[in-house]
């Protein structure tokens, strides 16, 4: 049997070891945190920082491959660990989906559309940006912004300069901002050899910045929604990508633009665990393990609502629900903003 090594203990982590033991096969984490949601389930864990060597070392050895719950992998750490093993997704896709910029280039490169952007690094640039651009724009830091973390609205010229501050002089990127009449997501999925296969487009709806719910199927026309998979299989052929990704799109009357791509499993992909055979996680660790993809067709109309902070009091309510399916991390504390579980409802096909 072999060993899927997974980086990051989170919750992502922690469904993708549940997927790979029901494959029959093992999940080694790697999680600088003490207990983290993925050591429940796990054949074995790793408590070890990213600059530990000789954890890397003994980590990266004990395993067929190495996967990722999350982006922001230090670079040192996968140069050692892919000496010793093959990363996948690559560490190309890494790269690019680690830098906003790099993304709305890579995007814009192979032909898809995004917001107009404009790369920004001092009070000059964007007041060129701005001029180019025009408000209302969002002013984003380039790296590590998650859950709407790290970025501005600039609403008239004159918010120019607190949007800079707010980056605290980390290198950012100006968005146009796009009249949405819709956000939706793709989840999709290459194996080694070049299949790729595609979940259902769902709707996604935010709250504060997190995501609250995604709904398939979205309410899209059934043109769009072939158009948001051939986006997504272009990224994924382009990037020569293996695993699951999730894409995420904007929906104008004038046609779908990319917003970003997250090269992992994705918090509006956890409905097809209850609406397909074969669902994000369990495509993901097959792709990676050089196994062929399965079925990911819908049989079922499904809500996904996150759990976030309090919302773990409703559990007791959610639990007599018909046709709702519960999902917890085992995470001790509910913090307010912390993603704690989520639940599927499913109704039939419609
Ligand atoms: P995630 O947690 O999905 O990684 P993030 O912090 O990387 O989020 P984005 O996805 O870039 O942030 O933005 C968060 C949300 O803000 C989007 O889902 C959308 O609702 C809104 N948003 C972002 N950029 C734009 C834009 N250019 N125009 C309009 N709305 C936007
Ligand atoms: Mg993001
Ligand atoms: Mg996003």
């Amino acid at each position: 049997g072999s060993t899927i090594g997974i980086l990051g203990g989170g919750q992502l982590g922690r469904m993708l070891a549940v997927a790979a033991s029901r494959l029959g096969l093992r999940a080694h984490v790697y999680e600088p945190a003490a207990n983290p949601p993925a050591a429940d389930v796990a054949h074995r864990v790793t408590t070890a920082s990213y600059d530990d060597a000789a954890a890397l070392t003994a980590f990266a050895q004990s395993v067929d491959v190495v996967t990722y719950e999350f982006e922001n992998i230090p670079t040192s750490a996968l140069d050692l660990i892919e000496a010793i093993r093959p990363i996948r997704p690559n560490r190309r896709t890494l790269a690019i989906s680690q830098d906003r910029v790099e993304e709305k280039g890579f995007l814009n490169a192979i032909g898809l559309a995004t917001a107009p952007w404009a790369a920004v690094n001092d009070a000059a640039e964007l007041e060129s940006a701005l001029g180019a651009i025009g408000a209302p724009a969002i002013l984003k830091t380039t790296r590590l912004g998650y859950d709407g973390k790290g970025q501005a609205r600039i609403m008239t010229p004159e918010d120019a300069a607190a949007a800079l501050t707010a980056m605290s002089g980390a290198p950012a990127v100006l968005e146009g901002f796009v009249p949405f009449t819709m956000e939706i997501s793709v989840i999709a999925a290459r194996a080694l050899d070049g299949q790729v296969a595609a979940f259902d487009p769902g709707e996604n709806v935010h709250r504060d910045g997190i995501l609250h719910t995604t709904t398939v199927p979205a309410r899209l026309p059934p043109a769009r929604r072939s158009d948001a998979v051939l986006i997504a299989a272009r990224i994924l052929n382009a990037l020569d990508y293996v695993g699951v990704m999730g894409v995420e799109l904007f929906v104008t009357p004038q046609g779908l633009l990319v917003n970003e791509i997250a090269p992992r499993v994705h918090n509006s992909g956890h409905w097809t665990q209850n609406g397909c055979a074969v669902d994000q996680f369990e495509q993901h660790i097959r792709a990676v393990a050089g196994w062929p993809l399965g079925d990911g067709s819908r049989h079922s109309d499904v809500t996904m609502e996150n759990l976030i902070g309090d919302d773990i009091d409703r559990v007791p309510a959610l639990a007599t629900e018909a046709g709702t399916a519960i999902h917890l991390y085992g995470k001790a504390e509910a913090r307010a903003g912390r993603k704690m579980g989520h639940i599927n409802r499913i109704r039939p096909r419609g």
